[in-house]
């Protein structure tokens, strides 16, 4: 599996959709919201932050073992670490990271004012504006801590505005 990570607003989701090839991406986001809606009644994504974080916990985990089952050739849409009215919390808890075999960990980020701009001018998302410089600091403290964990090598692509071809094209070399 390869893992796809970088603060709300990176364009993980962009670049993952101009890969070719035959993975399968999984947007680890979209697994939780159908669980939350069935059991928690949410409606959309940007409502599942605010979640108690034992409830966010609970449809996290389901995932990860549903995700445990997908086949080798898998790339996961997630996220380093979330940012929470209740602080920070892990994207993959070692308890997850362990179920999978993790090829490469890739993180996709942006200068912060660049992230800022994207988010504002992203009009089918709601996406806090908290500090992204320090979320994204933090979230590369959690990938080389994921990268220690499973052995798996971590790769930080920049995706500069207007440079996605380029983006995509760096995380192209990595699929073999
Ligand atoms: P989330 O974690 O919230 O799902 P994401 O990382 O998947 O966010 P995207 O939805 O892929 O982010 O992208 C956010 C916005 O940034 C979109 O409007 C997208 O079109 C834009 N965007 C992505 N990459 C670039 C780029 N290189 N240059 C300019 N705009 C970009
Ligand atoms: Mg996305």
């Amino acid at each position: 599996m390869i893992i796809a990570m970088g603060v709300p607003g990176a364009g993980k989701t962009t670049v993952l959709k101009g890969l070719k090839g035959d993975y399968k991406v999984v947007n680890y986001g979209d697994l939780m919201l159908e669980i939350e809606k069935k059991e928690y009644g949410i409606k959309d994504r940007d409502e599942m932050r605010l979640l108690p974080i034992e409830k966010q916990k609970h449809a996290q985990k389901l995932v990860a073992e549903a995700l445990a089952k997908m086949p080798h050739k898998t790339i996961l849409d997630t996220h380093c670490s979330i940012s929470t009215p209740s602080g920070y919390y892990p994207g993959v808890p070692f308890e997850f990271l362990k179920l999978w075999k993790v090829d490469v960990l890739v993180y996709i980020t942006a200068d912060a004012p660049e992230l800022e701009a994207r988010r504002k001018n992203d009009p089918t998302r709601v996406r806090d504006n908290d500090d992204i410089a320090l979320h994204d600091q933090m979230n590369k403290s959690y990938l080389a801590a994921y990268s220690a964990f499973s052995g798996a090598p971590a790769v930080i692509i920049y995706n500069r505005n207007g440079k996605l071809e380029e983006s995509v094209a760096k995380f192209q070399a990595l699929l073999k």
